[in-house]
């Protein structure tokens, strides 16, 4: 049987990373996963494809509005969906691609099946040509998740389907129901909606994007509207069933819907069944999420687990993170996750970037902050990209002024982040991020701006007295 130093069960951002990390600390390696592409849920169905589709299709939306104002005229816009479908395919092979070959590059062995662990130290391979069995020193667990399905409702291929089949309709949806206001609803409903689909969320909660400000969730849901997208909020979905014309969607209390495509996106959960963690005596929680340790060690030794099969939020950054903190464990060095910093960011057209507390978290804790805000309204660059809605709002302390959360509105605002993300990192008080020398003239400055809004001494903006 081949023995390795760290055996790592799942090939997406968290076991992929984690295996490279390994290696590079001198570690010997195996990773298995069932998929002939590594690169797991986010390369192959999520983050990648998704974002390669919406990319195109903001393109489009573009070529036949935008341009325009622009002074830019074109004829007929015409969609090749075809083409833009083989474009995301690419994007995905070549990524994937590039793993295998980081993979070979640093000695890291790869099975090809799928991996259940037989005790502590072992994890079986099965594949098409047979069963193996791999020994690991360390076992790292990194399954993720799926999409979480719905009572009432069985997936129908992709008539009644998950993100996976919604990221490769053959064509565009008459009328879409997405069911579910949150990243991937909006994200893929702005797919479809972009190229001329009907799209209707349904959203359980009376509001978009749970989690992130409400503020400026709420401000994001107008602009989706003006795209012509349509929210009924707090509308629970009972039943989907297919019928002759296309499918009806049920909701409690309200007039059932027709469409001809339903996208279930209510969460995901987690991957951690079948795969023999009763074998080595691992634990789970009430969600089925493997409980870990703060140095993600399971319930039994050297077993380890992260990413989305273990608490926290499901995003393909934590896991990555995550997997490498665990094997600089594993090699006797110090790993750390600061959860306090992690972003989220929902690629709508403009994105919605988060990163800290929000205002609503801050207002229950009864912690006192002030609050600085700059509207891209009075940026020159993002007038000059034409892209002005949207703002920059930072909280800070009110006694320390430390910067306790920051979210964003508007163009790029899931690049803007990092510079939040940093400055919290090192533990910076919105007067050190004002005092950052932005670049003029770029969209970075709104951060200055907004830093400076903190104690009311923004440049481009005259301050509300308080
Ligand atoms: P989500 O948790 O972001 O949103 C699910 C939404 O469905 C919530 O608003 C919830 O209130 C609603 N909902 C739940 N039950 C419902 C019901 N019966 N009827 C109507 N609405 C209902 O989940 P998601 O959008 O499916 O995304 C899954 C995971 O993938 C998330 O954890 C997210 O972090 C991750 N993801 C991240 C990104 C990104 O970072 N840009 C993109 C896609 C997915």
């Amino acid at each position: 049987m081949a023995e390795f130093d760290l055996v790592v069960l799942g090939g997406g951002p968290g076991g992929y990373v984690a295996a490279i990390r390994a290696a590079q600390l001198g570690m010997s390696v195996a990773c298995i996963d069932e998929n002939s592409q590594l690169g797991g849920t986010c390369l192959r169905v999520g983050c990648i494809p998704s974002k390669a589709l919406l990319e195109s299709s903001e393109r489009f939306a573009e070529t036949g509005t935008a341009l325009r104002e622009h002074g830019v005229l074109v004829g007929d816009v015409r969609l090749d969906l075809g083409a833009m479908q083989h474009r995301k395919q690419r994007i995905v092979k070549t990524l994937s691609m590039g793993i295998d070959g980081l993979f070979k590059q640093h000695g890291i062995v790869r099975y090809r099946g799928r991996g259940r662990l037989a005790g502590r130290n072992q994890v079986s391979v099965e594949s098409d040509g047979g069963q193996e069995s791999v020994a690991g020193k360390h076992v790292l667990i990194a399954t993720g998740s799926r999409p979480a399905p719905l009572r009432g409702i069985e997936f129908q291929g992709d008539r009644i389907g998950t993100s996976t089949e919604a990221l490769s309709y053959k064509e565009v949806p008459r009328h879409l129901v997405v069911i579910g206001a949150g990243y991937i609803g909006l994200e893929l409903g702005s797919v479809w909606r972009r190229l001329g689909a009907q799209v209707t969320v349904l959203e359980a909660l009376d509001r978009i994007l749970p989690g992130m400000d409400t503020e400026l969730a709420s401000a994001a849901g107008k602009m989706l509207e003006k795209q012509g997208m349509k929210f009924r909020l707090g509308v629970r979905v009972s039943a989907a069933d297919i019928t002759d014309s296309g499918c009806t969607v049920r909701c409690e209390g309200a007039d059932p819907i027709e469409c001809d495509r339903v996208l279930v996106a209510v969460g995901r959960i987690a991957n951690t069944d079948n795969i023999g963690l009763e074998s080595a005596g691992i634990e789970r929680d009430g969600r089925g999420e493997i409980t870990v340790s703060h140095n993600f060690e399971t319930s039994a030794a050297g077993v380890y687990a992260i990413g989305d099969c273990i608490r926290g939020p499901k995003l393909a950054h934590k896991a990555s993170h995550e997997g490498i903190a665990c094997v600089e464990v594993i090699a006797g060095r110090r790993g750390h996750v600061n959860y306090d910093t992690i972003p989220g960011v929902c690629y709508t057209h403009p994105e919605v970037a988060s990163v800290g507390k929000t205002e609503d978290q801050l207002k229950q804790e009864q912690r006192e902050y002030r609050k600085g805000v700059f509207p891209f309204a009075a940026s020159g660059r993002a007038r000059a990209l034409g892209a002005t809605e949207g703002q920059v709002k930072v909280l800070a302390d009110a006694k320390t002024d430390r910067i306790l959360g920051v979210h964003i509105l508007g163009p790029r605002a899931g690049d803007l982040i990092a510079e939040a993300g940093a400055a919290m990192e090192f533990g910076a008080s919105a007067e050190d991020l004002a005092a950052v020398c932005h670049a003029h003239p770029t969209l970075a400055e709104s951060l200055g701006e907004a830093a400076l809004a903190v104690d009311q001494r923004s440049i481009h903006m005259v301050a509300k007295r308080r």
